[in-house]
């Protein structure tokens, strides 16, 4: 880059505030490479250096090298900040790595930072986004300061953990606590409706919004809306608010309409929008996977053939999916059928084993709900393989007993991985979290958060 090159000409490149201003450019720019380049140069870094290469890798997504970045940080004797921790904890959170956030929880309480409203949200953040529900609410409640951003990462804790009741008190307790709600609370709180069903309290909330509060409605907000009426069964009404929005009708709530029609097994409506998709957006596999599902739920079998005809004449691939879970300090990955794991043998002799107690216990794999799932990993016959099993045997055979199970997918779950999570968690009597590309669901005593509603 020539700003690069005519600070490198006049030899101030060694100064460290020039250089860390370099590296936040090019980590900025995205170009990551270059950033760590320039940083592995430097004779001398100091936080705000450390600081940039941190703040770049975790708003590039490497969350794995934020983390790596922040040890070595401190491995160096520099002690990280408040901006330090502020970057760091969304990377944890990302990677749904609450062995490290501990060890970062703790940094933060060592160092008297738990008193700025920034850092102490962030760690809010963190806990309810890697599912530990409680630990959020128990530090909200220390918190010695509140600001809205605090509210709302509260809401949407609880909201994405299945928790939407407590996610509307917490929201009415901000209202009586003087604190206005913004534009991203209203987002919270909707979508916490929608994800529970709760039809009547999220048109209120909609409604309100505008009226009481004179916050106009975006994209976000319409999603949220779409969703609820949609997911709900008032396919006909959803049709008509969507016709009617103000904004323009985007992928995304044409995207979620059609969940619903697949939900609801309408095929003429589900025909009706994967056609309109297919020219708003003909590069979307979500909508060719979800037409070809409602092909299959309706016994279509022609129809979806078609479908995935046309799937490979556009070169469209569906994404795997994979499940990530944590056992002795590491990430284990698992992909669908996976074998390449060193104790395969074992995960595979264990789900067999639990099989036959899910049996036994009244389960039956149903072969129309296999077809079910949105994102559909492969075929039909790896169903019982899907890779969250892989991970939760995993955790089954390796966490110390008693301790959560936490396992992260790609995708969303499957009916059929919902329903065995649901009795394995009874049978072995373990409470296990399962964060999917939507939201989490604890499964407990048989039971899962979502109320099957996801
Ligand atoms: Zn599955
Ligand atoms: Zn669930």
């Amino acid at each position: 880059m020539d700003i690069h090159q005519s600070i490198k000409d006049r030899g101030i490149l060694t100064n460290v505030v020039v250089a860390s201003a370099l590296i936040d450019m090019y980590a900025k720019c995205g170009s990551m490479h270059k950033a760590r380049e320039l940083f592995d140069g430097m004779p001398q870094k100091d936080v705000v250096s450390w600081n940039a290469m941190i703040a770049g890798y975790a708003q590039n997504g490497h969350a794995e090298k934020a983390l790596e970045t922040f040890k070595q940080m401190q491995s160096a004797g520099v002690m990280p900040d408040i901006a330090a921790f502020a970057s760091i904890l969304p990377a944890c959170a990302k990677m749904g790595d609450t062995v490290q956030g501990l060890g970062i929880h703790q940094r933060i309480m060592e160092g008297g930072l738990f008193s700025n409203v920034v850092v102490a949200t962030a760690l809010i953040d963190m806990y309810a986004k890697c599912g530990s529900i409680d630990k959020a609410r128990e530090l909200f409640d220390k918190m010695p300061q509140r600001r809205v951003i605090s509210w709302n990462a509260m809401i949407a804790g609880y909201a994405q953990n299945g928790f939407s009741n407590d996610a509307i008190k917490i929201f009415e307790l901000m209202k009586h606590s003087g604190t206005y709600p913004d534009i991203i609370s209203f987002s919270c709180i909707l979508f916490a409706c929608s994800h529970a069903g709760l039809v009547d309290e999220g048109c209120t909330y909609f409604n309100h919004m505008s009226n009481s509060y004179c916050i106009t409605p975006t994209v976000d907000h319409y999603v949220c809306m779409v969703d609820l009426l949609a997911r709900a069964g008032y396919l006909e009404h959803t049709l008509n608010f969507i016709i009617k929005m103000p904004v323009k009708s985007v992928v995304v709530v044409w995207m979620c309409f059609l969940g619903a029609c697949r939900l609801h097994m309408n095929l003429g409506l589900g025909v009706f929008t994967a056609t309109l998709l297919f020219d708003l957006d003909p590069k979307s596999t979500a909508t060719y996977v979800l037409l070809s599902n409602i092909y299959a739920e309706a016994g279509r079998w022609g129809e979806v053939q078609m479908v995935r005809r046309l799937m490979k004449d556009r070169g469209i691939k569906k994404i795997p999916g994979c499940s990530w879970i944590e056992g002795h300090k590491k990430v284990h990955v698992f992909g669908v059928g996976d074998r390449s794991h060193p104790q395969t043998q074992e995960i595979y002799e264990k789900l067999e084993k639990l099989d036959w107690e899910m049996k036994k216990a009244g389960y039956f794999l149903d072969s129309r709900h296999s077809l079910n799932d949105v994102e559909k990993e492969e075929k039909e016959l790896f169903v019982c393989y899907h890779s969250e099993k892989l991970a939760i045997a995993f955790g089954l055979l390796n966490m110390p007993l008693g301790t959560t199970i936490r396992v992260v997918k790609n995708l969303r779950v499957c009916v059929d991985c919902h329903t065995t999570t649901k009795f394995i968690s009874k049978i072995v009597s373990r409470e296990i979290v399962v964060r999917d590309a939507n939201r989490f669901h604890h499964f407990k005593q048989g039971q899962c958060s979502c109320g099957d509603y996801w």
